[in-house]
């Protein structure tokens, strides 16, 4: 055994062709060895079964072809003998000569009679029809001929004579009917029946040409037709196309015995093995058998059409099973994916609807804590300038009207004037703050210089800046950059922002400037205070929001005054952003 590692997993391989492929192999192999014998046996079996099927069809229909052609030739004498012996009775009372215009009728009319005549009660052909095919004037007794036109007269029957080869060519027999008038014995009619011609019309089309022959023999073996031998005519099988102890010899005396059946043989002449299917012809005294000969090898290429045919109706049921199972996987697939994308966009809405739910969530809490954060700010912010102002009232009250006191007095008022100041202002700023959500906030619009107003704002921050030793620059006086909009709304917003870089500057300078940028007044207003972190950037916009630092709680305020800022830009149609490096001051930009 060696030991590999592969992609992390150690596996264990076999040296030696042996232990678990070889037999997982060998386990494989024998199974389809199985399989193949199983097939192979199957396909022997039914091999056999069809070939059984088809050849017992065959010579069964090949038989029952046979039997058709038989009654088609015995129907065929019966009706011509009929005919005669009707004919007998319509000339019983006619002179010979008038005799002539009935046998013409007769002769013209049916096929297979090849000739009528008319021997008189002394046994001479006294008329006939044509005439050159009857021996007019034949005496049958003269020419000891007659034998059969004795036994018709004594026993008054019709009379066949065993088939003869004919003067004109062919072969066929003859029909005699005694003629009565008035029971009086007047002669015999006689008819040749041409069976060669009557073969040709039931026997030759039995067999299609190439694929076997039809013939037909007497009680003595003697060929009365053949249609592949026509030479065998008046000949005996046996003897000249086999011997006697021969399976044809076998099938040949079956047929003379009267027999009808199906058989095999091998036929000497074609060196080849052949179905036979016989049936015997009676007619009168006569016993014929009629029989169809096709080589064995029909039933090979029989077989071989039927597995044919079975091959191509399997390989188009098994074309029609994999095309509509194709289909219906390709239609289940499709489902399938349409069912997978329809709830991936489901799952996808829920998760945004989640997130959305999440986000809603986060600032449904976010105000709650900015709505405690505001009733903190509030009730500080409006309780300190109250207590200021209650502690300044106390000591008023206390006063006298000493000239120290008079100065504590002024003092005192100054205090109380600052606090109220501040209250005022804060409730100020919470009026605007609600105007500005509810949208109520009014601007009084019209033409101002923005010089002007952020000359007005510095001015009243310059006594805070000068206070906390700070320098405010503006653009060189004399500029002027006429906007429309609300003055005293802008001053409140530069006053705020000034007022902002003020409180978070301890020491350094601000600066305001002015410039257009793609055609709009863009106002900067910067500190070298201490900055804002990059992440408060955007929320110290947001109403009660403060950046949290010390300072922030030193320098007191709502957090109302960006958010107030904002609402009155936004409400001129602009914008306002902060920029910032903590520790190294802001701008807040306008841009209008
Ligand atoms: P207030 O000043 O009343 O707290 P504002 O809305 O004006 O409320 O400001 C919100 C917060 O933004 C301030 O508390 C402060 O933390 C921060 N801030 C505003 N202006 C500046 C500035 N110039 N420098 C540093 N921080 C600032």
């Amino acid at each position: 055994m060696v030991r590999s590692l592969q992609n992390g997993i150690e596996s264990q391989q076999p040296v030696s062709g042996a232990p678990v492929m070889s037999h997982k192999k060998f386990i494989t192999l024998a199974v389809a060895a199985l399989l193949i014998v199983v097939v192979a046996w199957f396909g022997q079996v039914t091999n056999q079964e069809v070939g059984d099927i088809v050849q017992q069809q065959f010579t069964q229909q090949q038989l029952l072809l046979t039997r058709q052609a038989a009654v088609g030739i015995e129907g065929f004498l019966d009706e011509r003998t009929a005919l005669i012996e009707v004919l007998a009775d319509e000339i019983a009372d006619e002179s010979p000569e008038n005799m002539t215009a009935y046998f013409r009728t007769v002769y013209s009319r049916s096929k297979g009679i090849s000739s009528i005549g008319f021997a008189n009660s002394e046994g001479v052909i006294v008329t006939g029809y044509p005439v050159e095919d009857v021996a007019i004037g034949l005496d049958l007794y003269a020419t000891k001929k007659n034998v059969s036109f004795d036994r018709a007269r004594d026993t008054g029957e019709t009379y066949t004579t065993n088939p003869m080869l004919l003067v004109q060519g062919g072969i066929g027999s003859h029909i005699g009917v005694p003629v009565y008038s008035d029971n009086e014995f007047k002669g015999v009619v006689f008819a040749t029946i041409d069976i060669s011609t009557l073969s040709d019309r039931y026997l030759a089309d039995v067999i299609p040409e190439g694929h076997g022959h039809v013939y037909m023999i007497t009680m003595i073996g003697r060929s009365l037709y053949d249609s592949a031998h026509k030479e065998m005519i008046g000949k005996k099988y046996i003897g000249s196309f086999c011997t006697n102890n021969s399976s044809y010899a076998e099938i040949l005396s079956e047929q003379m015995q009267e027999t009808e059946g199906t058989g095999y043989y091998f036929d000497e002449s074609s060196g080849e093995w052949r179905i036979v299917a016989y049936t015997p012809i009676v007619w009168h005294n006569h016993i014929w058998s009629v029989a169809t000969s096709v080589p064995a090898r029909e039933v090979g290429a029989l077989v071989h059409s039927v597995y044919r045919k079975q091959i191509l109706f399997i390989t188009i049921v098994i074309a029609i099973i994999l095309a509509g199972g194709g289909s219906i996987v390709l239609i289940f697939s499709r489902w399938n994916r349409e069912l997978e994308n329809e709830v991936e966009k489901t799952t996808e809405d829920l998760k945004k609807s989640n997130t959305e739910l999440e986000s809603a969530n986060t600032k449904l809490k976010e105000l709650d804590r900015l709505k405690s954060e505001f009733v903190s700010i509030a009730s500080h912010e409006l309780k300190t300038p109250l207590t200021a102002i209650k502690l300044s009232m106390d000591v008023l009250r206390s006063l006298s009207g000493s000239e120290k006191d008079i100065r504590t007095k002024d003092e005192l008022l100054e205090i109380v004037d600052r606090n109220i100041e501040r209250q005022n202002r804060l409730v100020t700023d919470l009026l605007d703050i609600s105007r500005i959500e509810t949208g109520t906030l009014k601007f009084n619009l019209e033409p101002v210089d923005l010089y002007d107003i952020i000359r007005e704002s510095v001015r009243s921050m310059r006594d805070i800046a000068d206070r906390k030793g700070i320098s405010i620059h503006t653009d060189p006086e004399g500029e002027t950059l006429a906007i429309t909009g609300d003055r005293d709304r802008l001053v409140q917003v530069f006053v705020n922002l000034i007022g902002n870089a003020l409180k978070f500057t301890e020491k350094g300078e601000i600066r305001i400037h002015v410039q257009m940028v793609a055609g709009h007044p863009e106002i900067r207003v910067s500190d070298t205070g201490i900055g804002i972190p990059p992440e408060e950037l955007d929320r110290i916009f947001d109403k009660f929001h403060q950046v949290d630092s010390g300072l922030t709680r030193e320098a007191g305020g709502t957090g109302l005054g960006l958010a107030i800022c904002r609402g009155i830009i936004e409400g001129h149609g602009g914008s306002i952003r902060a920029e910032s490096e903590v520790g190294h001051g802001s701008a807040f930009v306008i841009v209008l």
